[in-house]
């Protein structure tokens, strides 16, 4: 086959597969759809299309690919007849249809107060890597501070997961918290790739969700621990993780929550509200509300403030916050050669840097 999979573009895959398309972003880099995998939500577009990498991701199921994947999927074929299909370029195009939402169907997570239990459990039952100890000290966190975290390291042998997740299905329900999941052998295991966890908290310091940091180099470096799609599974959603200083009047916005919790750490514990992309923004708002902070200083990292897309979702993100009753909005500047807020502090520490600038946002 000689074509390019990543060329096929994906607005007009889109419409052969009947996707219904939001008109209003038609013509912009990033066209919306509903998403056809979760069903989407009444009169919302969750799934994102690309039209430069000709690539898709749905904001509310996580399913994301190219055109061919994208084809193969809605028709329940294979990616080899979805990318002859497509190559052949045909001119037939299916009249968009309605997503049946399968969101009231889906398993909804257990409340945040077992979710809390169980996550805590299990992470009493994990231990913190040297590998993983000697990269938090690197980025700044003190041996104290990472165990107050809670950080741990996820085991990559199913064994050990299947102890652990057996152990705790003893004394929790594991229905309905997300990560566990029944395996082929009818027993509790726990999915998700090998890598550092790092708890995302709520306002009141419960563990809604945890994040792994994969091991190894890879190109996007997060997960959730979720096991959406598996046997009595669950999905993670995407929590907003709070830390630091709760009673601060200033809350920093930053993507990560380990570069939040290192932050933080490095700034006298300020408060930082760390959402898991610049995206995954929803609730955002009232986590705000909640803390009753006066300003809100967004503090992404400075590389990709050159790209539009994300200078987009800073502008929604900053449009969010503008909406609480008063609270001055700021964008945090800092000296370029120290990406992420948590590496600027960190410099500030042992060098000698320009102050943080706050600027209208
Ligand atoms: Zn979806």
């Amino acid at each position: 086959m000689g074509g390019n999979y990543a060329e096929i573009p994906i607005l007009d895959t889109a419409r052969k597969c009947g996707l219904v398309i939001d008109s209003r972003t038609v013509g912009r880099v990033e066209v919306d759809a509903k998403c056809p995998f979760c069903g989407d939500k009444p009169r919302r577009f969750h799934l994102r299309m690309n039209t430069e990498k000709q690539q898709y991701k749905c904001f509310l199921c996580g399913e994301r690919g190219n055109s061919v994947s994208l084809y193969a999927r809605v028709n329940g074929v294979s990616n080899g007849d979805a990318a002859r299909e497509l190559l052949r370029n045909s001119r037939v195009y299916q009249f968009p249809r309605e997503p049946v939402s399968k969101i009231a169907t889906e398993r909804q997570p257990k409340p945040i107060t077992e979710r809390n239990a169980v996550y805590t459990a299990m992470l009493d039952h994990l231990t913190l890597g040297d590998r993983h100890r000697d990269d938090l000290r690197e980025r700044g966190l003190s041996d104290e501070r990472s165990e107050r975290n809670k950080y741990r390291s996820l085991p990559q042998s199913r064994e050990s997961r299947m102890l652990l997740a057996s152990l705790l299905s003893n004394f929790y329900d594991l229905d309905g918290i997300p990560g566990f999941f029944v395996n082929a052998s009818g027993k509790w295991d726990i999915a998700g790739a090998s890598g550092l966890l790092i708890p995302f908290r709520d306002c009141g310091g419960l563990i809604q969700g945890l994040q792994i940091r994969l091991d190894g180099e890879q190109k996007r470096k997060y997960r959730w621990l979720s096991s959406r799609g598996e046997n009595s599974g669950t999905s993670s959603g995407s929590p907003i993780h709070v830390t630091g200083n709760l009673a601060s009047e200033t809350a920093y916005i930053t993507e990560g929550g380990l570069k939040g919790d290192v932050a933080s750490f490095l700034d006298e514990d300020s408060l930082f509200v760390c959402v898991a992309g610049v995206s995954a923004i929803e609730g955002l708002r009232q986590v705000l509300a909640a803390l009753d902070v006066r300003e809100v200083v967004l503090a992404m990292d400075m590389d990709k403030l050159t790209n539009p897309q994300v200078r987009d979702a800073v502008r929604r993100i900053s449009r969010e916050a503008a909406k609480l009753r008063g609270v001055r909005v700021h964008a945090a500047d800092w000296d370029a050669r120290f990406n992420g807020i948590d590496d600027y502090y960190l410099a500030r520490g042992q060098t000698t840097t320009q102050p943080l600038r706050l600027l209208a946002a």
